[in-house]
């Protein structure tokens, strides 16, 4: 009972993104469930715990400073690239390498917005553990929420799938073979099933 009978499944054309404004984990503070919300509008992601109320907040934007200038005394050419920070100064001090002189430079700035697909098991944002995740063998199973849940139970408890043609790789089509495999329904489901009621 519970398990999704529906034999067909008609791909939404969701891309993991949609399911990636709000994302369950695990709180690092008292382990209870916190909901992870990313605005990719603004460049925001939160950490909300509504059990212990920690909070948290993450800009997803980062630059890498770039200095490229002349010495103002000796003329020696002066690179320096700073990877990866999560501010901007109107001026920054380097040090001349050749005449060891100190002065104040306008960088420039290239933006990132960054956030990562590559971790299994953890939020792309604050790499936090999802809540919704389950061994499968060697594998592992993972929602980044209700939502994203019930879209899988749905596309694995399918016994016909149909494409929808959109010009791009849905998040369904994207999925590990061990997903997409017929004869792991039946077991994919009853973990599904057990995932849902943590
Ligand atoms: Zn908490
Ligand atoms: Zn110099």
């Amino acid at each position: 009972m519970g398990i999704a009978s529906s034999t067909r499944f008609k791909d939404q054309n969701k891309i993991l993104r949609h399911f990636e404004e709000r994302i369950s984990v695990c709180c690092p503070k008292c382990e209870k469930r916190a909901e992870v919300s990313t605005d990719f509008t603004l460049c925001h992601s939160r950490l909300h715990c509504p059990s212990c109320f920690y909070q948290l907040d993450k800009p997803l934007v980062f630059f890498d400073i770039v200095v490229k200038e002349y010495c103002k005394l000796c003329n020696f050419r002066i690179v320096v690239e700073t990877p990866e920070v999560g501010y901007r100064k109107e001026a920054i001090k380097v040090r001349c390498p050749d005449c060891g002189c100190e002065e104040s430079y306008k960088p420039t700035y290239i933006e990132h917005v960054g956030y990562s697909y590559s971790f299994d098991g953890v939020d792309p944002f604050f790499q936090l553990p999802l809540w919704y995740q389950a061994p499968f063998k060697d594998e592992l199973l993972w929602a980044y929420g209700s939502e994203h849940l019930l879209y899988l139970e749905e596309y694995i408890g399918a016994k016909l799938r149909e494409r929808n043609q959109p010009r791009y790789m849905t998040m369904v089509e994207r999925l590990p073979q061990f997903i997409k495999s017929a004869k792991n329904r039946d077991a994919l489901l009853k973990l599904l099933e057990r995932i849902k009621l943590k």
